[in-house]
């Protein structure tokens, strides 16, 4: 049967317009349709304008710390509307690359939603196409629990387009977004407190530098409230919030920013008469090769909910094109060491094995710490202090894991996490030369073990 198109894409994120440009440049015939904006979460309301809004947000630190340096910045004030104004500029800017990245290597662009309609047809604006293989790469969508009052609810997605700076904002949750967002509505100038309903906030993360950000972030005077929960939201008369929480204790706010996590983006896509299925979790069930219950809809990145990164999103993509295009090239995903940064003031980042996941899986450790003020604030006010840590294991010394919190920690952890996956032992570490003066030297340069067993 001949088919419109050799693979239509379903999303112009991260991952379908790895895949869609790449499947084009193997010689395939592609089509890929956008519902809402090219280049999808990450680029629109996601790692790009947050990263954008955090450097925004440590400038006021940066003018801070200046004085110890001799600098007068005499009557500095922050304006929110010029951060977000330009921020959409440079959005704008990057869907247009979007675009030509796509239409320059030949892929059909349709800018609607698209909806399966069977194995092999997909419907957009009332038009159907066929295709050989269709790739959902829907990518996924805030999920804030139905509580009364949920209306009120700000989420990541309206975050981005604040009209005002809030003055007092209410983050919920204990995940990546609550905890950056927390520091880029601190460091703007907002008066924030952090709501988590567990002990600690960022589950799974290492427990040293849960501790450590923890005090950071208290030190900042950002106010952290967990083992609390909201029950309800109420608008007052005045038009400030009122959380009640399951306590009984409230909470006002001008914002209550939730960051309780996300769903895959499903709505309107036709999954049911198409027959895909999805797992226990609501997630599109796939196989090793993304092969859904339907062999010839695979599908990619946050739909599939694996690892919900942008990395991971364009290493699927690229493997779909290069498995059904240029299987010569084919390599599946490797998802072992994957290095990740919480862009918190200060950033946290991370690879490999955390002390507890080491612990649980039975090895025996060495474990080096590092905890020091940073050079750069050692002739300023600031008591920010960065931590490293490495998980060695003492019995082969390979390096398990390494951590950290402190400026450009994210830079930092990208190399070390090319020497963990070239399975560096503590010694290639100790005999690799540090950079004189800079924080990651530290990683070098740790020689009695802090923790041992
Ligand atoms: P997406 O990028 O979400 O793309 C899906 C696209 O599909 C969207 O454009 C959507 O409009 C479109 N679509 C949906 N349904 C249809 C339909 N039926 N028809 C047509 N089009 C449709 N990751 C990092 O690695 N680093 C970070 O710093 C980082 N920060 C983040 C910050 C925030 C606030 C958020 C929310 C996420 C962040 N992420 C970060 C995660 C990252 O954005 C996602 O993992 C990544 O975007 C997933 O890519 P994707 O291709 O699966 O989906
Ligand atoms: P996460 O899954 O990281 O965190 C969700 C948080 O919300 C958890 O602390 C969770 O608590 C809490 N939570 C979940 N449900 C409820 C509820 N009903 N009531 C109260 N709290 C609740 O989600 P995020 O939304 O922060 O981010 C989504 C994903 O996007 C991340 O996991 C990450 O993969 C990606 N991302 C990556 C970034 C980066 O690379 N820098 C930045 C931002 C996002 P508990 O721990 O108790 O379950």
């Amino acid at each position: 049967m001949a088919f419109d198109f050799d693979l239509f894409v379903i999303g112009a994120g991260s991952g379908g317009v790895r895949a869609a440009r790449f499947a084009a440049g193997f010689g395939a015939r592609v089509a890929v349709a956008e519902s809402r904006y090219l280049g999808g979460t990450c680029v629109n309301v996601g790692c790009v304008p947050k990263k954008l809004l955090v450097y925004g947000a440590h400038y006021r630190e940066d003018i801070a710390q200046s004085a110890g340096y001799g600098w007068q910045v005499d009557g500095a004030r922050f304006d929110w509307q010029t951060l977000i104004a330009n921020k959409d500029h440079e959005i704008l800017r990057l869907n247009g690359i979007y675009k030509r990245l796509l239409t320059d290597s030949g892929v059909t662009l349709l800018e609607a939603h698209a909806r399966i309609v069977d194995a092999h047809t997909v419907e957009v604006a009332g038009q159907t196409y066929s295709a050989e293989h269709i790739l959902i790469a829907t990518g996924g969508w805030p999920q804030v629990p139905d509580i009364p009052g949920r209306e009120h609810i700000t989420t990541s997605n309206e975050a981005f387009y604040l009209p005002q700076l809030p003055q007092r904002v209410l983050v919920v949750g204990g995940g990546y977004i609550a905890v950056e967002f927390a520091s880029i509505f601190h460091g703007c100038g907002a008066q924030t407190h952090l709501l988590y309903r567990g002990e600690l906030f960022l589950r799974g993360f290492d427990q040293s530098l849960r501790e450590h950000l923890k005090d950071e972030l208290l030190k900042k005077g950002i106010d952290l409230l967990f083992n609390a929960d909201i029950a309800r939201i109420d608008k007052q008369a005045d038009g400030c919030l009122r959380a009640t929480l399951k306590d009984g204790r409230a909470l006002e706010a001008d914002c209550i920013f939730y960051a309780t996590g996300r769903r895959p983006m499903l709505d309107q896509l036709g999954l049911e008469a198409a027959g895909v299925a999805l797992d226990q979790r609501g997630y599109i069930a796939v196989d090793d090769e993304y092969r859904t219950s339907v062999p010839s809809i695979l599908a990619i990145g946050d739909v599939i909910g694996r690892v919900q990164l942008t990395p991971v999103a364009l290493a699927e993509g690229m493997a779909v094109a290069r498995r059904l295009f240029k299987p010569e090239q084919y390599r599946p995903v490797d998802y072992k060491l994957i290095p990740t940064a919480v862009f918190s003031l200060p950033n946290m980042a991370t690879v490999g094995l955390t002390e507890e996941e080491a612990r649980a899986k039975g090895y025996k450790l060495k474990l080096y710490e590092s905890r020091f003020r940073p050079m750069k604030l050692t002739m300023t006010d600031s008591v920010e202090r960065s931590l490293m840590k490495l998980v060695v294991d003492a019995d082969t010394d390979r390096v398990l894991g390494c951590h950290m919190i402190g400026p450009d920690a994210g830079e930092i952890m990208q190399g070390l996490a090319v020497a963990l996956k070239a399975g560096a032992t503590k010694q290639v570490f100790d005999e690799t030369m540090g950079i004189h003066p800079t924080a990651a030297e530290e990683f070098v340069t740790m020689r009695t073990p802090t923790g041992l067993g």
